[in-house]
Formats: structure tokens, C-alpha cells, sequence
């Protein structure tokens, strides 16, 4: 079982612990610029990138503005080709269907493809719950659920160790999920894949039952599509009798030549690969090929309320790619952990306050973890203004005047006020002008917000009474 982030605290708490790490930061630092300077070579191979990533982002809009249509063929297309598709409205109701659906197969354990929307739902920990054992076959997610942790990348969910700490985690935890690491294991990422792969294969060739996500499903045949790098993906879509596929209704495309673009794109952003060492495809069932029982849940979970608002749906547009965690200032110093959520980084701090909303303090912090620099933005293949939606959802949040935005929510409506009454305007700048020996050099009241600034210093006089006096 994988740590959970429930009952996490506001980000600027959570981070704090982690900042203050040097081995941490160490780790982040070290593994984000490898990955973020690969990205850049990657991307710079390719003449019409500009041109694929405007692609990508107006096949992602068009989809998601007919996004009924194309559901609605791509459930018809996989129940065509022998598949079966469940619709779920929220995590309670996928995690239902999934434990239901292996409870109807007899089967006590099932071996996972690494996918996100499983971790969103809390699968794991339902499956457990039904008695159950849930095996994460990608190596990374592996790491993580030995060392009963929490995953802090979307792409390197185990980002946050280095090899001697994996090393450590086999030695210890292996034995008790199946066959134990080498007594002589050491640090050498070699010996460190040799153990997860004897561990795992004893897994993949027991298991009845798969369960994935997928990258994309196309909607003009119900294909669906897995890219992955370690082959544990392809051992899983193919071994098992039945295959069970958690995708959120997002990941829809509707053609195979929108596929294309994606193709291009996403192992270039993501590993900085040219293209997937493996890239797995599936059109519900083949005889005596492949799992003989499909069966395809698609979750909303948030997903419809975001597409209702028009600035922040573009956040849907997302194929988790990473690259923007990758290059964030904030991610490298706070970690994925601070984001209390599965979605970590920028991608974190604008789609998880959409999919859960922002009751709670660690939810409406999030758009705030974010120095609005922009990195993000620049790197996103499907080109979604990260920084946009964040200061558009900041807005939603201070305009609530929750707590902390109270002080913040009089202050512009003061000054909305004073902007409509100009000669009032005219009057506190003069008062301002006057009295400037005795300002503060920081706004009392305003917490952390100040720490690190000051205000500006005022001009002995207001500019209109300069303009008057040099230019009237
Ligand atoms: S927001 Fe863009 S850069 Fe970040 S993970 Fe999603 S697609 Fe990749």
C-alpha cells in the first residue's frame, strides 16, 4: 500500500519540511535538469515543433468541445470490437465497477500498468479494502509502493530517492510482496532492474487480471493507447485474461491521425525520447490474442465541472507529460509531496483544485505554489497558459474572501472605489505624498505575502501635480 495525501496541510506548510531537506533537493535538482536539458535537445530536433504543439492544442479544444459526440462513438467502437464500457461519475463509483468487476473474475491479486487515473481514484487502496492485492508493475511506481510512500512526479513517481535509498526499500520490502531482492543487491541501477524485473515477472505470468489507464483512446475505432519505456506495460495489456482500463473521459481523440501528433510530441516532452520503446494499442477483444474480457471505465471526477469553465477546461488538454514539473522553480525546491495530491507541479496546482475543488486549505493554496515565471507555459506541448488559469482560479478563490483573502478582498474594493472617484483619487495621493517619511517600508497585516517585498517608495509629490507644474 502506497502513503496517501489525505489530511494534507496548506502547501506553504508542506513545503516547508521538504525545502529544508538538502538530500531531497539534491535529488530534485539533480533529476529535473538531466530530464529538462534532454527535453530541450529532444524538441530542438524538430523544425515544425511550434507547428505540432498548436496541432495538439487545437485537436485537444476541438475534442473537448464536442466531447459528448466523440464519447459516445468511441463507447460504440469498443462495444463493436467485443469490449464492455462503464461510465463513472466519481472515484466511489470507478472504484465500485473495478472491484466488482475483479470480484466477478474469482481473483485475488491483479498486476497495474503505471497510470494516474488509478492513483486519483484511491484504486489501490479499494482493492485492498475487498481483499484484493494491487501489483504497480512500472519500475518507479514500484519503488513507491514498496516503500509505502507517496508518489512526487507524474512521469518518476519515485523522483525524490536516489539509488542507495532504492536499494534499500528492495532489500527491506521486497519479501514481503513476493521474491526477495538479492542478498548482495547494490546500488547500481543494473542490479537495482535486474531485482524489480525477477520480482515482478513471477507477477505478470501469475495474473488474470490487468488493470491500466491509457494515454489516448481513439474514438473512430476504440483503440486505446499505452506509452510506456519498461515493456511492464505491454506485459500487462497482453498476459492477463481480463484487462480493466480507468481512463478519464479527457483522453479521448478522435482520429488516428489526431493520434499522430500526439505521438510526436509527448515522448519528447516526457522521457525526451523520439518515440516510446513501447507503444501498445487495443481494440476491445481478439480471439486467442490478448486478454479475452475488456472492459473500459470512463471517469469524470471532476473532469465536466472543469470543462464547464472556460478559462480552466484548457487544463484538460493535459497528456501528462511532465515537462512542466520539470522545469518549475517552485517544483524543484518544494518537491511533488507539498502538492498533497497525485498531480504534482504546475499541471498539479491548476487541475487539482478543478477535479476536487478548493474546500480545503491544501486545495485552495495550491494555485498560489507558483511564481507565475511562465517556464511552464513555454514547455507544454499542448500549449496550455498554466499561468492563465492561475491567477484565474487565485481570483475565484480571493473573490470567496476565504480565509486569508479577507484583508485582501476589502483592499480592492477599496480601492474599486477609489478608482471611480477621482478627486477622492486625487486627494489620498497628495495625503500619500505628504506623509511618506512615516510610511512602513512593509504593509502591516499582509503576512507572507511581504516578507520578501517592500514597498515602493513614494514620490515627494503625486505625478498629476508634477504634470501640472513642468507640462500644464
Ligand atoms: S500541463 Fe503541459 S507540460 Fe504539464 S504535464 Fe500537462 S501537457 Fe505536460
Amino acid at each position: 500500500m502506497s502513503g496517501t495525501f489525505l489530511g494534507m496541510p496548506a502547501f506553504p506548510e508542506a513545503a516547508r519540511e521538504a525545502v529544508a531537506d538538502p538530500v531531497l533537493r539534491a535529488n530534485l535538482r539533480h533529476a529535473t535538469h538531466t530530464i529538462r536539458e534532454k527535453r530541450a535537445r529532444a524538441v530542438a530536433e524538430l523544425d515544425d515543433w511550434a507547428l505540432l504543439r498548436e496541432a495538439g492544442k487545437a485537436i485537444k479544444d476541438r475534442t473537448l468541445r464536442h466531447l459528448d459526440t466523440y464519447l459516445v462513438q468511441l463507447e460504440e467502437a469498443v462495444t463493436a470490437a467485443g469490449g464492455t464500457v462503464h461510465w463513472a461519475a466519481d472515484a466511489a463509483e470507478a472504484n465500485r465497477v473495478v472491484t466488482g468487476l475483479v470480484k466477478a473474475t474469482g481473483e485475488r491479486e491483479v498486476v497495474k500498468v503505471k497510470s494516474m487515473a488509478t492513483q486519483e481514484i484511491g484504486l489501490n487502496e479499494a482493492l485492498e479494502a475487498e481483499g484484493i492485492s494491487a501489483y504497480e508493475t512500472d519500475l518507479a511506481e514500484l519503488i513507491v509502493q514498496l516503500g509505502e510512500d507517496r508518489p512526487s512526479h507524474i512521469l518518476v513517481p519515485a523522483i525524490h530517492r536516489n539509488r542507495g535509498e532504492i536499494r534499500d526499500v528492495f532489500r527491506d520490502r521486497m519479501a514481503d510482496w513476493g521474491r526477495p531482492a538479492p542478498d548482495d543487491l547494490t546500488d547500481a541501477p543494473a542490479d537495482l532492474a535486474e531485482a524489480a524485473r525477477l520480482h515482478l515477472r513471477e507477477k505478470f505470468l501469475r495474473a488474470k487480471v490487468g488493470i491500466s489507464g491509457a494515454n489516448f483512446m481513439v474514438a473512430e475505432t476504440g483503440t486505446l493507447v499505452v506509452v510506456e519505456s519498461e515493456g511492464n506495460g505491454r506485459m500487462c495489456l497482453t498476459l492477463p485474461e481480463t484487462l480493466i482500463s480507468v481512463v478519464g473521459i479527457e483522453k479521448v481523440v478522435p482520429t488516428w491521425r489526431d493520434l499522430e501528433v500526439f505521438l510526436q510530441t509527448l515522448p519528447r516532452s516526457s522521457t525526451a525520447e523520439r518515440m516510446n520503446p513501447y507503444t501498445s494499442m487495443w481494440t476491445g477483444t481478439a480471439d486467442a490474442d490478448g486478454p479475452g474480457a475488456f472492459h473500459l471505465v470512463l471517469l469524470d471526477n471532476g473532469r465536466t465541472g472543469a470543462l464547464a469553465d472556460e478559462v480552466g477546461r484548457q487544463a484538460l488538454r493535459c497528456i501528462r507529460c511532465s515537462a512542466c514539473l520539470n522545469v518549475c522553480p517552485v517544483y524543484e525546491r518544494a518537491g511533488g509531496h507539498a502538492y498533497g495530491s497525485v498531480y504534482p507541479g504546475p499541471i498539479g496546482a491548476i487541475l487539482t483544485p478543478q477535479l476536487r475543488g478548493t474546500a480545503s486549505d491544501i486545495d485552495a493554496s495550491l494555485p498560489y505554489a507558483s511564481s507565475l515565471c511562465g517556464a511552464c507555459y513555454d514547455v507544454c506541448p499542448v500549449a496550455i497558459d498554466i499561468p492563465e488559469v492561475l491567477v484565474h482560479l487565485r481570483g475565484e478563490i480571493a473573490g470567496r474572501g476565504g480565509k486569508g483573502h479577507r484583508l485582501e478582498r476589502a483592499a480592492m474594493r477599496a480601492a474599486t472605489w477609489l478608482l471611480d472617484h477621482p478627486g477622492a483619487l486625487a486627494t489620498g495621493e497628495r495625503l500619500a505624498s505628504a506623509t511618506r517619511a512615516a510610511h512602513p517600508s512593509r504593509p502591516p497585516g499582509a503576512g507572507a505575502w511581504t516578507e520578501g517585498r517592500d514597498l515602493p517608495e513614494l514620490p515627494e509629490r503625486p505625478f498629476r501635480d508634477w504634470w501640472k507644474r513642468n507640462r500644464a
